[in-house]
């Protein structure tokens, strides 16, 4: 384990309880504890605060938690001391993201989605056969999603092998947990932007080797369909059949826009909605991530949720792209796992604290259309971004919330930093801080990132 000072701005210095000490940690010893104030949520996605209480990680993995501890040597250089203004949260989990697409993050919301696709993000998509320019933006990629909290990422990858084996070298490297897929397309397009059925498997089956063989505790491979429009059935099968055969994760997207379910519906007049084209395909598994899902109907949702697959909500894109306003109290209410996802560069920011806010304003929205709805809070987007994306990846059992064996994946945060307004102007409770860096924080207030307890920020 890697640990650093805690750098402190000089006013939060001189807040500080007196009693308090700081240390040099970069230690030796396999064990360190961090002492102060932590939030966190429960399965059910209740809020648990703790003002003072101790976190201890060893190998990496939280292996005790201790409530008012008395007897910590807080001159240990193996003890971390958190100040009044800074608190521990669990990393954030994106669960659907572009890697690819960064470079046009802010661009192209003139158009609806399969318009986009073909103006803005194809011929992007396109230049990642170049390693050069593939290295060079997933690298800017990793580095600025893990500034801003994310400790796990399931990314969407390239069509080309190489490119997304680059991306899982880099995450890798930078130490950011993610789930990388090769995307699958076999539907030709101009530009030859896809693959044959037979160079599409063999393709994908060096992808997952190259990516299994980079033997980092912190990657897996994702098998990607693009989505219904850019493959057919045959391959869609294979897929199924592969990923049950190394029993990986899937991801791909379903009902994000009117149009491009009507085109799912002409594609495949044999199968009666968009959920039963993959289902045919065995692609609905309980580790299967599907981004948006804004329009599915009542038997979609049934389907899904005997399946156990999970919804990514993707809420900042569905606006930017004007696909619509995703109810996900409607999904919740119907047993099916919600994640959050970013959706980088349909949605215009790299940052889980931006996707949980989005999410506020959308289910907001959709309070004022309707009535008797109770709009989600942020204790809501909390878990979604933290635990409900654990539970919708299948990796609740490793990450989202403080529990003695999962892996230590968390942030430190800090109301007191230098973008003014968030300054610990007054006391305020630990809820209230969280409330304030949800609703009015950045980057800035996220002052050190851990991944498997590496310090990673
Ligand atoms: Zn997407």
């Amino acid at each position: 384990m890697i640990y650093r000072v805690i750098s402190l701005s000089k006013f939060a210095q001189k807040v500080v309880n007196s009693s308090r000490k700081f240390c040099t940690m970069q230690s030796a010893s396999k064990q360190h504890v961090f002492v102060g104030s932590f939030v966190h949520t429960n399965e059910r996605g209740k809020l648990i605060t703790v003002d003072h209480g101790a976190i201890y990680v060893e190998n990496g993995k939280i292996n005790d938690i201790v409530i008012n501890p008395k007897s910590i040597d807080i001159t240990s250089e193996n003890v971390t001391v958190l100040t009044k203004t800074q608190f521990l949260i669990p990393g954030f989990i994106d669960c659907h993201i572009h890697a690819v697409q960064l470079p046009n993050l802010g661009i192209g919301y003139d158009k609806q989605l399969l318009e986009w696709l073909n103006t803005y993000t194809f011929p992007l998509e396109r230049k990642y056969a170049d390693e050069k320019f593939a290295s060079q933006v997933f690298n800017a990629v990793v580095k600025h999603t893990v500034a801003q909290g994310t400790t796990t990422a399931c990314y969407f990858g390239s069509l080309y092998t190489k490119a997304s084996v680059i991306l899982g070298q880099i995450a890798a490297h930078i130490g950011q947990r993610a789930l990388i897929g090769k995307l699958s397309m076999n539907v030709e397009c101009a530009d030859e932007y896809y693959e044959t059925t037979e160079k599409s498997i063999i393709n994908l089956k060096e992808f997952i080797k190259n990516i299994i063989e980079l033997n980092s505790p912190l990657i897996k491979p994702i098998i990607t369909p693009r989505f219904a429009l850019s493959c057919d059935i045959t391959l869609l099968k294979e897929l199924g059949k592969l990923a049950k055969e190394k029993n990986v994760h899937i991801q791909s997207h379903i009902s994000e826009n009117i149009e491009e379910i009507e085109a799912v519906k002409i594609k495949f007049p044999e199968y009666s909605s968009y959920a039963e084209v993959y289902d045919a395909a065995e692609l609905l598994t309980d580790k299967t991530v599907m981004a948006h899902g804004v329009h599915l109907t009542d038997t979609e949702i049934a389907l899904l949720k005997k399946r156990g697959t999970s919804i990514i909500h993707c809420a900042s894109s569905n606006t930017c792209l004007k696909s619509g306003l995703c109810d996900v109290q409607r999904l919740k209410n119907e047993g099916i796992k919600v994640g959050l996802g970013t959706d980088v560069a349909g949605g215009q920011s790299c940052s889980m604290l931006d996707a949980m806010r989005s999410t506020l304003q959308v289910s907001i929205h959709l309070s004022l259309l309707k009535t008797d709805y109770e709009a989600l809070n942020f204790k809501d987007v909390f878990y979604l971004a933290t635990l409900g994306g654990a539970t919708a990846l299948a990796m609740d059992d490793q990450i989202g919330n403080f529990a003695i064996g999962k892996e230590f994946d968390a942030l430190i945060v800090d109301t007191n930093v230098n973008n003014g307004y968030l300054n610990d102007l007054r006391q305020y409770t630990l809820e209230e801080k969280l409330q304030k860096i949800i609703y009015s924080g950045d980057d800035r207030n996220i002052i050190e990132v851990y991944v498997s307890g590496h310090k990673v920020k």
